[in-house]
């Protein structure tokens, strides 16, 4: 069968077509047509040979985490879910150590050992083949309403986890805190999902990302009712005079610099999320920074990948976006490419929208 796969020996990235078609092997496993891969920065680094890894033993990675497919085959003790069927696969598997309590306890979000597997990342081929097989227990089915949007998923699953932690962190102020002010930092597809999903618990919600007025991003932020600020027209400092303090910062750029810089927008007990993973160093004075956290009872807190509940209520949160901002979600999907494509979207050669998504059919 056809998958877009990456060889890090010869540092290659190709389609193939001799990739061997997985089988159902044990009963409780869920054989899946991939429709849709959304591409992102992992993608990215991966195909820069920067990061992932091949399964042992094999040469290549078959590539793809965010993906939307449907179910063709099921085994004899599944339940819940039949041919027909449209699901989304979580991306993380646990690592096989009775010493990691959160991989035991069914959260390898929170993997303590690093031994985790990722499809299509670390370890593991992705979804980015015709055919994939799943564990019935990583599996979310997708109601037929969100076939058009249900790739977007799998990042929505990054803001989940994020508002759900920012409901504990707010639960540590000895009083009620309402939702009060976000501001979210890069305009990307985790960014713009994160903004629907702050507003949706009653944040009032501040864009602020690097490119000035006009553009797509800004667009698709101001048609969910969310203004949009470059951060190179208006400083930090400016954008609290402008929106009053952030009590929540929502960092979804990647770029150290400005995540620190962005801190300066941050009210007192206020809570900063990085969702981006920085590519690399650059000079920066931290002491200021830090002395404003420790004097404000802020919170800096990173996240990475997502549980179960968390793809649950993005399934849920896809709804009440849908009904909330019509045609919100599809403004993000700007272009659907063939896999041979894969390349040149990663790299930005055949995309320069939102999210761009592979349609394997
Ligand atoms: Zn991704
Ligand atoms: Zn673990």
């Amino acid at each position: 069968m056809k998958a877009v796969a990456v060889f890090p020996q010869k540092r290659e990235v190709r389609v193939i077509t001799d990739a061997p078609e997985p089988r159902i092997q044990s009963p409780t496993q869920v054989k899946v047509r991939t429709r849709e891969i959304g591409v992102c920065g992992t993608d990215k680094e991966i195909i820069e040979f920067v990061y992932g890894s091949p399964p042992p033993g094999s040469d290549h990675l078959i590539l793809g985490h965010e993906c939307l497919g449907e179910v063709v085959e099921v085994g004899e003790a599944v339940r819940g879910l039949s041919r027909g069927d449209w699901v989304v696969p979580r991306v993380r598997r646990p690592c096989p150590h009775a010493t990691c309590p959160p991989c035991r306890g069914g959260h390898p979000d929170f993997c303590i050992t690093g031994d985790y597997t990722e499809r299509g990342i670390q370890g593991a081929h992705g979804f980015g083949a015709e055919y994939f097989v799943e564990d019935v227990a990583y599996l979310h089915r997708v109601p037929a309403e969100l076939r058009e949007v249900a790739v977007l998923t799998e990042p929505l699953t990054i803001a989940e986890k994020s508002v759900r932690q920012l409901e504990r962190f707010q639960d540590r102020l000895p009083w009620k805190a309402g939702p009060g002010r976000a501001v979210v930092l890069g305009a990307g597809p985790v960014g713009l999902l994160g903004a629907m999903a702050l507003v949706r618990r009653g944040y009032a919600t501040t864009m602020y990302s690097r490119s000035p007025k006009p553009n797509a991003k800004a667009e698709a932020s101001e048609a969910l009712g969310v203004p949009y600020i470059s951060s190179k027209e208006v400083r930090p400092q400016e954008l609290v005079r402008r929106v009053g303090a952030a009590d929540v910062i929502y960092e979804a750029a990647g770029v150290a610099k400005a995540a620190l810089e962005t801190l300066k927008a941050l009210g007192p007990n206020g809570v900063c999320i990085l969702t981006g993973v920085p590519s690399k160093e650059e000079p920066f004075d931290v002491a200021p920074v830090l002395k404003d956290v420790v004097l404000g009872n802020q919170v800096l807190v990173g996240t990475v990948n997502a549980a179960d509940v968390d793809f649950d209520m993005a399934l849920e949160d896809l709804r009440h976006f849908q009904a909330r901002w019509p045609g919100g979600l599809e403004r993000l999907i700007c272009a659907r490419h063939s896999p041979e494509d894969f390349c040149d979207v990663v790299t930005g050669k055949k995309s320069g929208g939102i999210k761009d998504v592979i349609r394997f059919i």
